[in-house]
């Protein structure tokens, strides 16, 4: 493949890199247009849970799509129940809606969440958030988002918002009043910087839902779907959220998210909520094929084997180079640097001959990793192995 530039200047910037293209995929593995291959340790932010163009989600979603590609948005199709019913059998809730991005998920959630103070709480609608907390990029959600700065370059945000601090309770109990109706969390921050949400602190916040009639709802669009050692990140802790979000691994690939709620909080009516693609069979069937392979037995102790490993390759980096030690969930880690060389290292990475590796550094003084829930124990070994080579290059 060339390179085409006319068509790159013809997109909108999203990227820092315009000039990298990958053409290709399989596995842990990626090519670029110029044949260089790359090993992927964030897998598109998580979003492929099963590496590369997995093959039964392949064959899942080319199978449907030969059969019926859309019927229309206004009825139900098959692998959308089928989709629905799996997820309700694997976790605490009832209903689900499919969405088309993490983002959109949300806002539905968001949506949900104030029809149901419209028609329990006196039209409460406040959602309390917390800083550092990343839940998608349109307005609503941007506007629930604790990241820096986009307070005020797409302002006037959506009202009612409060933000409070992760695994503080106080500061949550301290912003409750009688307009709130919900709290919303990711169970680990993943865009800002990898921090789990203690069993203890997901608890309080149960309680304080409890007590104050409130919802909790868990955006597991980055923790969800095995990513942290179990199905749903939230069933560490032993709590049952009212809603929970889900996004990136559930489609292994392609733009699929779900909103799932429990039968109490489930009040969207025909017409409340849907869109062209919601529910797109060819996507579910990708969703299908994704909790099957999750489902099956054994993968999410092989997954849990693979976190150790990483987990233990990162501890000995840290020690080796004098670095602050790792933290994560599953295979949603992060290595804490002791200078802000993230960047340097996500570049000296990607430039590495022959073969490159993919990193990602959500905040200067860390590293996040997030391979495939499948990746092998050797490709993991590679990765590590490089990780302290570029250490060594970068810090020479
Ligand atoms: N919530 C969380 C926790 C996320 O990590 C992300 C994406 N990084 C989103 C929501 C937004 O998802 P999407 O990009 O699919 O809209």
């Amino acid at each position: 493949m060339q390179f085409d530039q006319v068509g790159a200047d013809a997109l909108m910037e999203i990227t820092s890199r315009p000039d990298l293209v990958f053409v290709r995929g399989q596995g842990s593995w990626l090519e670029d247009h110029n044949g260089k291959r790359y090993l992927d340790m964030i897998q598109g932010w998580a979003v492929n849970a099963l590496g590369h163009s997995p093959k039964n989600v392949v064959e899942a979603m080319c199978k449907q799509a030969s059969e019926l590609m859309n019927p229309s948005p206004a009825f139900y199709n098959a692998p959308m129940m089928e989709l629905a019913k799996l997820i309700t059998q694997h976790s605490c809730f009832d209903r689900v809606f499919f969405a088309n991005s993490g983002g959109e998920a949300n806002e539905g959630a968001i949506k949900l969440a104030r029809k149901w103070g419209q028609l329990h709480r006196q039209g409460a609608y406040k959602i309390i958030t917390f800083e550092h907390s990343f839940h998608g990029r349109t307005l609503a959600t941007m506007s629930a988002s604790g990241k820096a700065g986009w307070d005020t370059i797409f302002a006037p945000q959506v009202d009612g918002f409060p933000k409070a601090k992760l695994n503080d309770i106080d500061s949550v109990r301290a912003l409750v009043d009688e307009k709130t109706v919900a709290i919303m969390l990711e169970p680990v921050q993943g865009e800002g910087g990898v921090i789990p949400a203690d069993p203890a602190f997901m608890q309080a916040l149960r309680q304080t839902c409890d007590e104050f009639g409130l919802l909790l709802i868990v955006d597991e669009v980055q923790s969800g779907m095995g990513r942290t050692g179990k199905l749903f990140a939230y069933q560490h802790s032993g709590v049952e959220p009212d809603i929970m979000t889900l996004g990136k691994g559930i489609g292994a690939g392609v733009p699929l998210a779900a909103l799932c709620a429990k039968e109490s909080v489930s009040c969207f009516e025909h017409g409340d909520q849907g869109g062209t693609y919601n529910g797109n069979p060819v996507v579910t069937a990708a969703g299908v094929a994704v909790m099957q392979t999750l489902t099956a037995d054994g993968f999410m102790q092989s997954v849990n084997e693979r976190a150790q490993q990483l987990s233990e390759g990162l501890l000995a980096l840290s020690a080796k180079w004098g670095l602050k030690g790792e933290r994560g969930q599953g295979l949603l880690r992060a290595l804490i640097l002791d200078r802000d060389d993230g960047p340097a290292l996500v570049e000296a990475a990607r430039n590495r001959n022959p073969e490159g590796m993919l990193l990602n550094s959500p905040r200067p003084h860390l590293l996040r990793f997030m391979p495939a829930l499948n990746i092998s124990k050797e490709d993991l070994d590679q990765a590590l192995q490089i990780l302290d080579a570029l250490i060594a290059q970068v810090r020479s």
